[in-house]
């Protein structure tokens, strides 16, 4: 049985004023999650993952940017009708967030305990004595060794990994709903990376949280997702489940970033697969396929209209000509 929904996105269209031209950044976005579900957010730098997810929370610094479309229904509100208020209440609450850079959310001057506090007592509404039971109980939660010490160090005094931790501990702290991870393991080695990973899967399991996870890596969101979105230049051009992407996907894009993924169980490869090209340039992009150029089997329509998205077997949805064309029986 399927669970409730607790985020719905619907055509969200967030653009950038720039001196050089309009960049839709994220420009006709839907998406939905359900409670306890984790869904990857997979593309390259630039396709409008990060914007999307700051779009949800309504953080888009204004200007240069703006929203100019859609909607957001959390807790059945559309959070771009909500008061500053109320959107605090959100963000850091209901909503928790990690960053690649947790020295970029950590404040260095003040101490982790104090950080927590803060963060608790603001949320939950309950005693700094409470909240400081709570955080070292978050600590202990990640992994921190000697936590009820360690609460009162500082942030540089953690490694990375245990920094990752820390921010996870304070993200989930107040018990949110949901928890966006913006590439959080990336400024970490490979080991610590999998452990990290391993933490968000196992917490979210364990609490009930649901998990957006934004990464250019689709081997970090392999196993890990229930559902996958794999967005290019801004909109989402395949979605479906994990293993319905993983085992057959569809989208010649999608098939590239799996390609690219290095894979222990097959023969080594002289030189690891990469998508030819660069992704495009998104200011003032033309209505057509803005993948054609890297594309092989780029067809005349592509480079002047964009492809609808199209619904397949299973929940997948692709955004291509050559699944237009079967569709539709041409
Ligand atoms: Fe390639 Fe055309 Fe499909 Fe775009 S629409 S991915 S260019 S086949």
């Amino acid at each position: 049985m399927k669970k409730d929904i607790i985020l719905k996105v619907d055509n969200l269209r967030t653009y950038f004023n720039t001196d050089d031209g309009v960049v839709k950044a994220v420009d006709g976005v839907s998406f939905e999650l359900r409670k306890g579900e984790t869904l990857g957010i997979v593309g390259e730098s630039g396709s409008g993952k990060s914007v999307s997810n700051l779009s949800v929370m309504n953080l888009i610094p204004s200007p240069p940017g703006k929203i100019m479309g859609g909607t957001v229904i959390f807790d059945g509100r559309n959070v771009f009708d909500l008061t500053e208020e109320e959107l605090r209440n959100i963000r850091g609450g209901k909503i928790g967030m990690i960053f690649q850079d947790p020295m970029t959310s950590l404040n260095p001057f003040l101490k982790i305990s104090t950080q927590m506090v803060e963060t608790i007592v603001l949320h939950k509404k309950v005693s700094k004595e409470d909240a400081r039971k709570r955080a070292i109980e978050m600590l202990e939660m990640v992994g921190i060794p000697k936590a009820e010490k360690r609460v009162d160090d500082y942030p540089h005094q953690f490694s990375g990994g245990m920094r990752q931790r820390v921010m996870i501990a304070m993200a989930l702290s107040c018990d949110p709903e949901i928890l966006i991870a913006d590439e959080p393991t990336s400024a970490l080695d490979v080991t610590i990376q999998a452990q990290i990973l391993e933490l968000i899967q196992d917490l979210s399991k364990k609490l009930g949280t649901a998990v957006i996870m934004i990464t250019h890596d689709l081997g970090v969101v392999a196993g890990m997702c229930d559902n996958v979105n794999v967005m290019y230049a801004g909109k989402v051009v395949e979605k479906g489940t994990n293993d319905e992407i993983f085992a057959d996907p569809k989208h010649p894009y999608t098939r590239g970033l799996i390609k690219s993924v290095p894979r222990l169980d097959k023969p080594k490869q002289k030189k690891l697969y990469s998508i030819e090209g660069q992704p495009p340039n998104v200011i003032d992009l033309p209505e057509c396929c803005p993948f054609f150029p890297r594309c092989e089997h780029a067809m005349d329509k592509c480079k002047t209209s964009y492809p609808p998205a199209v619904k397949l077997e299973g929940s997948r949805e692709v955004s291509c000509w050559l699944y237009e064309e079967k569709t539709s029986g041409k």
